[in-house]
């Protein structure tokens, strides 16, 4: 087994940079390894914590467990046909190389995905999305150990229960499964999705109007938006959205919209509309605000970011002073979206 490391330093495993130290910590590269470590952990009564590419935690200063970092790899064609391909990924693959390399493959779908941070493995746990796509459309099965009996389990995509950034992992099931791999099912056929204003623009500006857009252009376009728009963890420590969008009851959006005619809306399931955290954040005044050292992202109010790589404590007290004047502002409860640990 590779080495467990005590009083390991995750600062720089986790994309908001707050100081960490894990009692112990593990790299896995296969799943040999992660079963060992689970054992491990076991025998040491010891919480586990597991992590990708560290890009959707908040992680405590000091976390009394087990960190076990996934680094699997492995992309492998299952099976194809004219029109279709089933790809098997291992969970520690990088995400955003896996869509490029989709993408050389002439693999479609994931491409409004690009350059979203982290791991294959983590995609499921919130059902990622980005510019009207969801990685649920894409997934055929999540395959996962089972952490009390370390058993394998395969889940179809109906077993995940995906809905807005959110799966069964995430709820019901947290904390009892190990995503060891995620079957993929992608298209052969080029076809694009451009429905989102920012990608339409930055569609327009790249490649001028009428231009008939591959998937490669529609990757080129998502990664020109978000770099011009998101500060790059490497040089502005975050975590990307720190809210979800809130989905609010009609009755609650016709209230607002009565005082707020400008406010973003869309609809949601079952006659809900979604409302934009970012929008609400930056109307309640807080946009390039910061506080104690931690700060609201002068582009985009929804990500909050941690340049002077101070403690988790100090990025949630700016989170909480946000959440209780969006409230008092909107009556809309603002929930955190990235996991918090203790
Ligand atoms: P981690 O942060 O390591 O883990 C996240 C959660 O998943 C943890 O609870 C962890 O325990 C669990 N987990 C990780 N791997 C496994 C595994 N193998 N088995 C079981 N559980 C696991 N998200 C979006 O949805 N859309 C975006 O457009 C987007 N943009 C972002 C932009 C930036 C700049 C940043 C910093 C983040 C962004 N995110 C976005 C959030 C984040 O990138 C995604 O949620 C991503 O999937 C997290 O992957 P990770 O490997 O870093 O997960
Ligand atoms: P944006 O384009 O400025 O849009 C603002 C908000 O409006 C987004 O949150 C988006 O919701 C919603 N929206 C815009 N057009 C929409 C449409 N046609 N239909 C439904 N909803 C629409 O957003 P942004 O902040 O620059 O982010 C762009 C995309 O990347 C978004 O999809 C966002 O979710 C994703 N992103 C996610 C994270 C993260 O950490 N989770 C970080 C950065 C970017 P949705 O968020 O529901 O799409």
């Amino acid at each position: 087994m590779s080495l467990v490391i005590p009083e390991f330093n995750l600062q720089s495993f986790n994309t908001l940079a707050v100081p960490c130290i894990a009692a112990w910590y593990i790299s896995v590269s296969d799943e040999i390894e992660l079963k060992k470590a689970i054992e491990f952990a076991k025998e040491k009564s010891l919480k586990l914590l597991v992590l990708g590419g560290g890009s959707n935690v908040i992680l405590p200063e000091y976390f009394d467990g087990l960190a076990i970092h996934v680094r699997t790899q492995g992309i492998s064609i299952i099976s194809q046909t004219e029109n279709e391909v089933v790809l098997g990924v291992a969970a520690g693959e990088n995400w955003h190389d896996f869509v490029m390399w989709c993408l050389t493959n002439n693999f479609y779908g994931l491409e409004n995905l690009a350059l979203i941070p982290g791991t294959v493995g983590a995609a499921p746990i919130q059902n990622i999305g980005a510019y009207g796509v969801e990685v649920k459309d894409f997934i055929a099965e999540v395959k996962v150990i089972e952490r009390q009996s370390l058993l394998p389990i395969t889940f179809v995509n109906e077993a995940c229960q995906f809905d807005y950034r959110e799966s069964i992992f995430k709820s019901e099931n947290l904390d009892k499964y190990i995503v060891t791999s995620v079957v993929f099912k992608l298209s052969k056929v080029a076809a694009v999705n451009i429905t989102y204003p920012a990608l339409i623009n930055a569609i327009n500006d790249m490649f001028g109007q009428g231009h008939i857009s591959t998937p490669l252009d529609v990757a080129d376009a998502v990664i020109a938006v978000r770099e011009s728009k998101l500060p790059n963890p490497q040089d502005i420590p975050n975590v990307g959205s720190f809210f979800k969008n809130p989905i609010v009851e009609r009755r609650d959006y016709e209230r607002l919209v009565v005082v707020h005619p400008k406010m973003p809306h869309f609809p949601a399931k079952n006659g809900a509309v979604k409302l934009a955290a970012g929008w609400l954040i930056d109307q309640a005044g807080w946009r390039g605000r910061a506080l104690n050292g931690a700060a609201v992202h002068e582009k985009q109010a929804l990500v909050l970011t941690n340049p002077q790589r101070k403690s988790a404590e100090t990025v949630l007290r700016l989170a909480q002073e946000i959440v209780i004047d969006v409230h008092k502002k909107f009556g809309v409860m603002l929930e955190a979206e990235p996991r918090t640990y203790s």
